[in-house]
């Protein structure tokens, strides 16, 4: 085991350790208290909350009732960037906080926990990340959301989950090889996809990476109408067997779309809460992971998501404590990758309105 993949171990052990603990104590009460009490710091500091998928149903419920957001990580970051208040609390993983940062310069992003990380961020340390472009000079360096900022400054352009295939093809289509980083099972798809030269950075994401294909196999075999929902972290097994591959938002806006009853879902536990908002009435299984056993405590949920709860939500808003600063030059450098992920976005967009309109 490499010193990296040693400290990744000992950070997830932590994490695991931390994580399902954060709100799980609270009382009804205290519950009703902390919700209060954020509603009303939310509006008294003009500040808004932008939550991930894989937060907790409560972080979920106040981001829509106190006019935020819940989304996926390209949609969050656009979000707070357009929004007009001047502080943006961002409940998810640090790299999202990081990206709010680069974003809005000016405004003051503020976060439950700084100690929620990702596995993909861990494991893609700037240094080494450096090191291995230098190497490769005659490729395209396009890296995943889920990385630090400094990483983000190396590349030349970042990608989330929704639109990787997409940009991977452009670069494609202008004969462009790429260095891709840091998900080498999403890497691999986007490569499958776009027919593209990628070579893989190896990192992965300790949720996804627990999906397995023969008991998938095994599910699908017991609920032979349903229908298979996979995000591209999974291992290629397992997207195999998907009738829809996509981000968060796509697979959400699947269980709206597909005339079925039930769905097995390969990706984080969290997303359920919307899914069971869009489509009620519906059933969804998580798909079969290797942990129902003791040793697997991060099995479709993610550790870093959870640590997110209303208790360090309010400490957050009451203390001004957790919030995010990241280093001006970094900075800058990361906003040229990250302006081209938002600009390709926003063109996609209007092609898609465009083509509805039609
Ligand atoms: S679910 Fe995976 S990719 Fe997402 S934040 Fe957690 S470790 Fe990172």
């Amino acid at each position: 085991m490499s010193e990296r993949q040693a400290g990744n171990a000992v950070r997830l052990q932590v994490a695991r350790e931390d994580a399902f603990s954060t709100d799980e104590t609270l009382h009804s009460g205290e519950r009703e208290f902390l919700m209060r009490r954020i509603r009303q710091s939310l509006r008294t500091q003009d500040a808004v909350l932008v939550a991930h998928y894989y937060t907790a149903p409560d972080i979920q419920r106040l981001a829509d009732e106190t006019g935020g957001i819940v989304s996926d990580s390209l949609e969050m970051a656009r979000f707070g960037y357009e929004h007009p208040a001047s502080t943006v609390v961002v409940a998810g993983v640090r790299f999202m906080g990081e990206t709010a940062k680069i974003l809005s310069p000016e405004k003051r992003v503020i976060m439950p926990t700084l100690e929620a990380t990702c596995s993909l961020d861990l494991g893609c340390p700037a240094d080494e990340f450096a090191a291995f472009c230098d190497q490769h000079p005659d490729r395209t360096v396009v890296v995943y959301a889920n990385t630090s900022a400094a990483v983000k400054a190396r590349a030349d352009w970042v990608v989330t989950s929704s639109i990787a295939v997409d940009v991977i093809r452009h670069l494609h289509a202008r004969g462009e090889k790429i260095l891709w980083a840091p998900d080498k099972h999403l890497g691999d798809y986007v490569r499958r996809e776009s027919g593209a030269d990628v070579l893989l950075w190896d990192g992965a994401c300790i949720v996804h990476e627990e999906f397995k294909a023969v008991e998938l196999e095994q599910m699908r075999a017991r609920n032979p109408q349903a229908r298979v929902l996979v995000h591209p972290e999974s291992p290629a097994g397992v997207i195999e067997q998907a009738d829809v591959v996509g981000s968060t938002s796509q697979l959400l806006r699947a269980v709206t779309e597909l005339d079925a009853d039930t769905f097995i879902v390969a990706t984080d536990s969290g997303l359920f809460h919307k899914m069971r908002e869009a489509a009620p009435g519906r059933t969804f299984l998580e798909a079969p992971t290797a942990g129902r056993s003791a040793t697997c405590n991060s099995c479709a949920h993610c550790p870093w998501m959870a640590m997110n709860g209303l208790r360090n939500l309010d400490t957050a808003l009451q203390s001004g404590a957790d919030e995010i600063h990241v280093d001006e030059a970094v900075a800058r450098r990361a906003m040229v990758s990250l302006g081209r992920m938002l600009d390709f976005g926003r063109t996609r967009r209007k092609e898609v309105v465009g083509a509805g309109d039609a």
